[in-house]
């Protein structure tokens, strides 16, 4: 039985960067959700699929031709979803996909084909899957809960230094309105307000906090 640590929270709270850290420091494999909900937005995108039509989202969804793959490189194993065997790694951060995201992540339908990929990634081992339902509807069974949160004001910054420039609360509100699965804490969660701490120290208590568990729950040895 794989381990899931389950890392969620509001965008640009610095959950891609700890989760990474937090990835390389136990050996597990890292899991980007909202890549993959990012992936399907801007598949609607290039096919003329009008985000704001539920049926005509849905349908892409579930007929799009994806495939999981698991990559290493500089010491960090992560999980890629591959559209046409073909991985949109820039595209899937332009404004347009980031203003269409929040919008094809709401429909039902969406959801549920995410939750089942989602899952399916224990194949490929422990995992650290960051996101924004993961411990609440992905993989709520998970003793390793952890919601990341910061001041609105830090986390636009932290966005605009990245050159990024997005009404992330905007967003944000998105996300914890829908309503299926919505942003939201879950139950048993360790909160992380990391508005005034480095990665470092973020990923730092993450980890002390996931050794401690470990000892407490018993972990599976490998197989
Ligand atoms: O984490 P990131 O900013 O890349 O997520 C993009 C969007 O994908 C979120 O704003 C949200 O609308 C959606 N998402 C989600 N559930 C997840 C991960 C992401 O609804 N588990």
């Amino acid at each position: 039985m794989s381990v899931v640590i389950a890392i969620d929270g509001t965008s640009a709270s610095g959950k891609s960067t700890n989760s990474k850290l937090v990835a390389r420091e136990l050996g597990y494999v890292y899991v980007d959700t909202g890549a993959m909900y990012r992936t399907l937005a801007w598949y609607c995108l290039e096919k003329k699929v009008d985000v704001a039509n539920d049926k005509d989202v849905a349908l892409a969804c579930r007929t799009w031709k994806t495939k999981l793959v698991c990559v290493s490189a500089d010491g960090l194993s992560s999980v890629r979803l591959l559209v046409d065997d073909y991985y949109p790694e820039k595209e899937i951060r332009t404004p347009a996909t980031a203003g269409a995201v929040a919008q094809v992540a709401a429909i039902p339908k969406v959801r549920e084909w995410m939750k089942r990929t989602q899952r399916d990634c224990v194949r490929f081992g422990n995992l650290v899957m960051e996101g924004r339902d993961i411990g609440t509807n992905v993989f709520p069974e998970t003793d390793y809960k952890f919601y990341l949160d910061a001041k609105l004001e830090e986390r636009s910054a932290r966005r605009a230094a990245d050159g990024v420039q997005e009404n992330l609360a905007a967003r944000d509100q998105r996300d914890s309105q829908r309503a299926t699965a919505p942003l939201m804490i879950a139950l048993g969660a360790t909160v992380i307000d990391n508005s005034r701490m480095t990665s470092v120290e973020t990923s730092g208590r993450l980890i002390q906090e996931i050794k401690q568990r470990m000892k407490a729950v018993g972990v599976p040895k490998a197989s």
